[in-house]
């Protein structure tokens, strides 16, 4: 199955091909039509699967599409549970949105640096923020960044997020979040923490196993 029948734009098709993907992974060719109809996603998949061009390339789509041309505003969030995560999905967001007509730009936030040069490079604002949930929060306390126009979150590796103690933070994210909005929850393993997480958070999710 190619790329181009799972609904994505020339543009995007054109993206997936220069970062060298031929065919779309299980995950991708499950998660992408879903994800492009607005659907909420629960992802079973581990790292390598593909699952970071798997919401990656939907959400470039969909954020394309409901570009306003008005002042930049947060429509997507991306929560990781570390900074590795947090630089390696938002490049992977970066280069992909490069070959888009109109560039989206994308912020990638963690913790355990200096919060100066983050608030320095979410002025003039971004369409998509990837963080870590506690610099994310600093960072909305220094209203550096406001959540209340994210129609698009993600939890990747939704169980090491709460491995690593994020479950408080990650409560007092979504309470900034708009209601109204897609869901898409990815974890490599679903013990009852994580299970009742997704519950709480997903709509009649999109089931994709890999
Ligand atoms: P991830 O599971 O998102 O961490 O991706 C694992 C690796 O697979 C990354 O190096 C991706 O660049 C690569 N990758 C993702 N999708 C594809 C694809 N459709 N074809 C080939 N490689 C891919």
């Amino acid at each position: 199955m190619p790329f181009a029948s799972l609904g994505l734009s020339p543009a995007l098709v054109h993206a997936a091909e220069k970062a060298g993907f031929v065919a779309p992974t299980p995950i991708q060719a499950g998660a992408i039509p879903a994800i492009l109809q607005g659907a909420d996603l629960l992802g079973a998949a581990q790292t390598g699967s593909g699952k970071t061009a798997a919401f990656a390339l939907p959400l470039l789509q969909q954020l394309q599409l409901s570009a306003t041309g008005g002042p930049r505003r947060v429509r997507a969030l991306v929560l990781v549970p570390t900074r590795e995560l947090a630089a390696q999905v938002g490049e992977v967001l970066r280069s992909l949105a490069q070959h888009l007509q109109q560039p989206l730009k994308v912020a990638i936030v963690f913790g355990g640096v200096s919060i100066n040069p983050q608030m320095l490079g979410l002025r003039g604002g971004a369409d998509i923020v990837v963080a870590t949930p506690g610099r994310l929060l600093d960072l909305v306390d220094h209203k550096a960044l406001r959540l209340s126009a994210v129609a698009h979150l993600v939890l990747d590796e939704a169980d090491r997020l709460l491995d690593l103690g994020f479950a408080e933070e990650l409560q007092r994210v979504l309470a900034l979040l708009p209601a109204q909005r897609q869901n898409l929850f990815f974890s490599a393993t679903f013990p009852a923490a994580v299970q009742a997480l997704a519950d709480g958070l997903l709509n009649n999710p999109l089931r994709v196993e890999v």
